[in-house]
Order: structure tokens, then C-alpha cells, then sequence
């Protein structure tokens, strides 16, 4: 069983009042997670014992930075099930992945009147990067339809499926609706048309047992400041024989093997897509991240996630004129919802006044609003360190919303 209390006192940033006085209540986590004190101990112990250049020096520094980072790509191989780490690219987040696949990969397989195809509810960051490949070779972008209650609609995908599609790019957890998409099921109907799969984990890595070679996915992507660790840095994983073929997408220090001013030849893979030097503190946080998603292990956290789900859910359907968006049985601890009486901005900035971070906005997913005849949400997502009691002030202050709009309980 997870102590909620006990992890909260992991995060120092939790420890502080909000500017009001009340306490802080952090439910933005599918925004960003918070961090845990090792993560920070650990980025600055870095800097302060270990900094120097990677790859690159014979002296002392310089391989306990190479060290530094090349275990964390290690650590991510385990974290991840990756068949080696070589296949484990370290980029600045999700959507750089994402772009470098575009770019990368799916670009050289790409002829005019061929097809993507994404879900309808794709985070921006999973969508832009394939219209806009889409519209530089005169394909086309297929769209995964939904249905009301937030779940892929799979039966349409088989007949979607056709040799023109080049690739698929679908997200794992849904960052507006929480829906835990199957897909393993959409990897495997893709690959009997031959068709590679891209993962967006973004949502799914910090809570959720990822095993790439049991889900057979060709790419997975996710950031690291989703998953208690820093920002600036992020994985792509990719099936060897997929990295090997694709071509690096930016050019520099770091990933040759020799340059001469006619001709350059480039580095193996991983080192071939890491041009530059790289997030080197970054890598040293997100290995302390998984360390401690490690510690606490991913079983409890779900089992925690689930309960306030399932008790946020509850509390705030009591509340009269509220509807939730995203009602998917398989749902991650996200909760979008509106207020018949108040705009999302109106009710995200109410309760900010009470210490309660919620985001509001179409969540990087405006197609997912436009499904919904509804220009925002105010979304509640949930994490470890949160807890049945932060639920309850939350519907309070929902409540107090009410109060200010309608002016009756
Ligand atoms: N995909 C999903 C599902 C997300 O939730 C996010 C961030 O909110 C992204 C992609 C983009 O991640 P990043 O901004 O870290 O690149």
C-alpha cells in the first residue's frame, strides 16, 4: 500500500503555503510532475562533484560524466525492457522524440498519397509534427475516430489500415481524458499491414509497466519531467533495425565519426541523434526519477491512482451542473471536467485562490475539444503524493464555485 502523507514529504515544493495561506494542493501533475528531493540532491551533487564534458575527455571529470550519463541510458533500458540500450536516444522531451521520427524516419518512407495515420486524441505534440510531414510529401493525415465516452473507436482502424499507410503514432494515456488506450491491440492490427507504431508514453511511463518488446511497439517516446524528474531531457526508444535506418535530423559535435570539409561520416547509434552536448545533469536527475519510481514501485502507485480516481470521480459528480469529459472503463487518474454555470479559466483561478492547481484550456488536444462542442476544460490530475483529503478540499472549492456563479449550495 502506498502513504501518500509519507511520499508528500518527499517533494519540498508541497512543503510550502500557497501565496493565500491555505495549503498547496498540486493536482497539475499531467502537466508536470513534482519533484522528489533525491532528483534535486542529485542533480546538484552532479554539478557539484561530477561536471565536465561527455565522451569526449580522458581525465577524471570527464568520465565520471560520461558515467553520469551513459548509466542513466542503462537505466532506462531496464525501466523501459529495451533489448539493449543503444536503442535508448536521449532527447529534450516527447515532442522532440516525436519530431525526430517525423523527420527521421517516416519522411524517407514517404511518397505522395501515402497515409498516417494518428487518434483522434493526440496531444498537439503528437499530431502537428505528422501534418506537417503529411503536407511537405502530399500525404494524407488519418484520424482514429472516438467515441463520447473518450475510447478509440478500433473498429474503423482495420479498414484505415491499407498499403498506402506508412506509419501510426498513438497516444498510450490521453492527457485531456485519461483514457489508457490498448496499445497493443492497435500495434498488433498495425503490424499484420505491415504498418511500424509510434508510442506517446508521455502519460503512462512515471505510472505504468512498460515493456517494449512485450508491446512490439517500433518507437516509444516519453519526457522525463513527467516522471519526477527534471525537464529538458527525454527518451526515444526505437527498434534497432529502424534506428540504424534512420537518418540523424540535426548535425554536429558529438555525433561523428570523421568530418573532412567535402564529407562526414557519422557516429553508431545512440550517438549518431545526439548532436551537441547533451542534458548531462538531466540524465543524472532521470535516473534518480526511475530510482524512485523504482522504490515505490509502479503496482501501489496504480493502485493508489485508481482509488483517487474512482473518489474524485464520485465527489465531483455529486456537484450539481458538473460533467466530466472522458469516461473511458480503462482511465488514468485525469479528470477533465466543466461547469454548466463557469468557464474552465474562471474555475481554475477560483480555485487557485483556495492553494488548488488545476490547469484549464483545450490541454494541447483542441481537436479533443472540438469533439466536444466545448472551447475548454478544467482538468484534475492526479499523483502519488496526492490524497483523499486534497480530493475533498477540491469538490469544497468546486462547490464555493457554485456558490460565487449561482449563489445557492
Ligand atoms: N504527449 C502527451 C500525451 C502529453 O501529455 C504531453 C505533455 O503534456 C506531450 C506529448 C508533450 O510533452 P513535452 O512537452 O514534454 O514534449
Amino acid at each position: 500500500m502506498l502513504a501518500p502523507y509519507q511520499i508528500k514529504k518527499d517533494f519540498p515544493i508541497l512543503q510550502q503555503p500557497h501565496p493565500s495561506g491555505k495549503p498547496l494542493i498540486y493536482l497539475d501533475s499531467a502537466a508536470t510532475t513534482q519533484k522528489p528531493q533525491e532528483v534535486i540532491d542529485t542533480m546538484h551533487h552532479y554539478y557539484e562533484k561530477s561536471n565536465a564534458n561527455v565522451h569526449r575527455g580522458i581525465h577524471h571529470l570527464g568520465n565520471r560524466a560520461t558515467l553520469t550519463y551513459e548509466s542513466t541510458r542503462a537505466k532506462v533500458q531496464t525501466f523501459i525492457n529495451a533489448h539493449v540500450s543503444r536503442d535508448i536516444i536521449f532527447t529534450k522531451g516527447t515532442t522532440e522524440s516525436v519530431n525526430l521520427v517525423a523527420y527521421g524516419f517516416a519522411a524517407k518512407r514517404l511518397q505522395p498519397g501515402d497515409e498516417i495515420i494518428i487518434s483522434a486524441m493526440e496531444h498537439h505534440s503528437n499530431l502537428i509534427p505528422w501534418q506537417m510531414l503529411c503536407k511537405r510529401h502530399q500525404a494524407h493525415l488519418r484520424v482514429i475516430p472516438m467515441q463520447e465516452d473518450g475510447q478509440l473507436d478500433l473498429s474503423q482502424l482495420k479498414q484505415m489500415l491499407n498499403p498506402k499507410t506508412k506509419m501510426l503514432a498513438v497516444v498510450h494515456i490521453s492527457n485531456s481524458l485519461g483514457t489508457i488506450n490498448p496499445v497493443e491491440e492497435i500495434i498488433e492490427m498495425a503490424h499484420a499491414a505491415d504498418v511500424p507504431v509510434l508510442v506517446d508514453a508521455a502519460q503512462s511511463a512515471a505510472y505504468y509497466d512498460i515493456d517494449v518488446q512485450q508491446m512490439d511497439c517500433d518507437f516509444l517516446v516519453f519526457s522525463g519531467h513527467k516522471v519526477f524528474g527534471p525537464t529538458g531531457i527525454g527518451v526515444l526508444y526505437g527498434k534497432e533495425k529502424w534506428l540504424e535506418e534512420m537518418d540523424p535530423w540535426q548535425f554536429g559535435g558529438e555525433m561523428i565519426r570523421s568530418v573532412t570539409f567535402e564529407e562526414t561520416t557519422f557516429a553508431e547509434i545512440p550517438q549518431k541523434f545526439e548532436a551537441g552536448t547533451p542534458n548531462i545533469a538531466g540524465a543524472a536527475g532521470l535516473a534518480a526519477a526511475i530510482r524512485y519510481i523504482e522504490n515505490i514501485g509502479k503496482a501501489d502507485m496504480q493502485q493508489h491512482l485508481q482509488d483517487l480516481l474512482q473518489y474524485a470521480t464520485e465527489q465531483l459528480l455529486s456537484i450539481n451542473g458538473l460533467h466530466i469529459y472522458g469516461n473511458a472503463p480503462k482511465k488514468s487518474a485525469i479528470i477533465s471536467f466543466m461547469l454548466d454555470f463557469a468557464h474552465a479559466h474562471d474555475t481554475a483561478t477560483i480555485l487557485d485562490s483556495s492553494g488548488i492547481a488545476v490547469r484549464a484550456g483545450h490541454h494541447c488536444t483542441q481537436p479533443v475539444m472540438d469533439f466536444y462542442g466545448i472551447p475548454a476544460t478544467a482538468r484534475a490530475s492526479f499523483s502519488i503524493y496526492n490524497t483523499r483529503e486534497d480530493i475533498d478540499v477540491l469538490a469544497e472549492a468546486v462547490e464555493n464555485v457554485r456558490m460565487i456563479f449561482v449563489g445557492t449550495l
